[in-house]
């Protein structure tokens, strides 16, 4: 391909990249047009959850005038009543008396320790054992085929999203974090398991490494015979694309996916956009001209937000936008039990209907997406839909993605629940006393129908 600059981006595209944090939280929030006491309490999130932005989202995404319902300002402000009043209530009054760091800190992680900074398990599960049985950091090895490599200087992202499931690798807490700076373990992890066919870079965000580190990591890789994919799980497309078009390294980084390309593999760019406006700029489209051009095949995924994308429409615009400019729609994920979850939480019942309501209006094409899927301990389970058997109103599920490969691809029913946001509050259904996936209690060898239940 040719790696020479179009010229058919906006004058902003060059500019360097400049971050906001916590500190300049007050003057955004102004231009927001929040009230003081309102400004204060999304201080007191910020100093909880992880807060960052950067100019290129302020000024080519955020639309102002319709903020703070902007769904793009919703994507990365943190808002008053993400968190339970009284926590906040607690952080705003040490805030406005100017209490101590060390008092503030304390204070942030009680409130943290509520809540589920590591959903499904994932410090202590799935780490790999080394031929010393030494642990493999930074490794995760949940699904047979995969493994997820967290690099260590891909532990931040051009912007948080307030969302996000591992923001707790984000707030400076080191025994929260997960990451690796060895790709050599993972080397020698791959050759002794020729059954992992994927390795997917994830973070933070991998492509906030510059090009010089990110292909350290991923040269190595392509010298390991039986890895068919590398993934990169990134949201730099919709945050910062002029890391593939005007930055210093933009041209090494296409270079670089070129490798991987002609190594006989699939670089897979699994991006993350969660609304259709992040698709807009023609810098979007240029950056994507040119991944395409290497050989790469960009994926698309993303949860679904109360607030931010909670609507058919917008997944329908998303997923067209996604087929017309080259992109694979591949997940429509449900928000992990994590974090602000009671905020941002769409029902089951719900989700199942937006994306009905999405993909029944697409093509083939879009069609390509799965979901919406839950990402628990078991695996990824799938939400078919809702469905009356016998006069018993039920969800149909099934495992895309299952610890135990036997279980993919299984049909198996809840009790239907309006309610239910997340797969630990469901019930099996039917007259069944537990889930495929759960280990039978002793008492019910036989998995028979529990009359008690029925
Ligand atoms: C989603 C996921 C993968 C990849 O699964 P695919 O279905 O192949 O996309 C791998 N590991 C973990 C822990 C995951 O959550």
């Amino acid at each position: 391909m040719s790696l020479t600059h179009d010229a058919a981006v906006s004058p902003s595209a060059g500019r360097r990249f400049r971050a906001y944090t916590t500190k300049h939280l007050d003057e955004l929030t102004v231009r927001a047009g929040l009230g003081a006491e309102e400004r204060l309490a999304v201080r007191a999130v910020a100093n909880v959850l992880p807060f960052r932005v950067n100019s290129y989202v302020v000024d080519e995404l955020i639309d102002w005038d319709a903020a703070p319902d902007d769904p793009i300002y919703r994507l990365v402000f943190p808002q008053a009543d993400m968190l339970p009043p009284e926590d906040v209530g607690r952080i705003a009054d040490l805030l406005r008396t100017d209490a101590p760091r060390s008092e503030l800190n304390r204070a942030a992680n009680e409130i943290r320790a509520r809540l589920n900074p590591h959903p499904a398990g994932q410090m202590e599960l799935n780490v790999p054992k080394a031929d010393n049985d030494e642990p493999v950091q930074g490794v995760q090895h949940k699904y047979a085929e995969t493994v997820l490599f967290f690099p260590k200087q891909g532990q931040t992202c051009h912007a948080y999203c307030t969302y996000c499931f591992r923001w707790a690798q984000f707030v400076g807490e080191p025994d929260l974090k997960f990451a690796s700076s060895e790709i050599d373990q993972l080397v020698a992890y791959l050759r002794q398991h020729p059954e992992v066919t994927s390795v997917l870079l994830t973070g933070g965000d991998p492509m906030i490494m510059g090009e010089g580190v990110i292909s350290r990591y991923i040269e190595p890789l392509l010298q390991v015979e039986t890895l068919e994919s590398i993934r990169i799980g990134t949201k730099a497309l919709a945050y910062w694309p002029q890391r593939f078009v005007t930055d210093p390294d933009a041209d090494e980084t296409l270079r670089l996916f070129e490798k991987v390309t002609a190594a006989g593999k699939n670089l897979a760019f699994m991006a993350h956009f969660s609304h259709p406006n992040e698709m807009a700029p023609d810098l979007v489209h240029e950056a994507m001209r040119r991944i395409r051009g290497t050989g790469a095949v960009v994926r698309t995924q993303a949860p679904l937000i109360r607030t931010i994308n909670d609507d058919a429409a917008t997944w329908e615009r998303m997923w067209r936008d996604q087929v017309r400019m080259g992109m694979v729609p591949y997940y429509m994920f449900v928000e992990r039990d994590t974090g602000p979850k009671d905020y941002f939480a769409v029902s089951l019942a719900r989700a199942y209907g937006i994306f009905r309501d999405a993909y029944k209006n697409v093509s083939g094409l879009a069609r390509t997406v799965r979901g919406p899927s839950m990402s628990a301990t078991p695996g990824k389970v799938c939400v078919d839909g809702v469905t009356e058997i016998y006069g018993e109103k039920v969800f149909s599920l099934h495992f895309i993605q299952a610890r135990d490969p036997e279980l993919v691809g299984v049909p198996f029913f809840a009790r239907y629940d309006e309610n239910a946001t997340w797969l630990f509050e469901l019930e099996p259904a039917l007259g069944a006393t537990r889930f495929p996936y759960e280990v039978p209690s002793p008492a019910d060898t036989s998995a028979l129908a529990d009359p008690a239940r029925a």
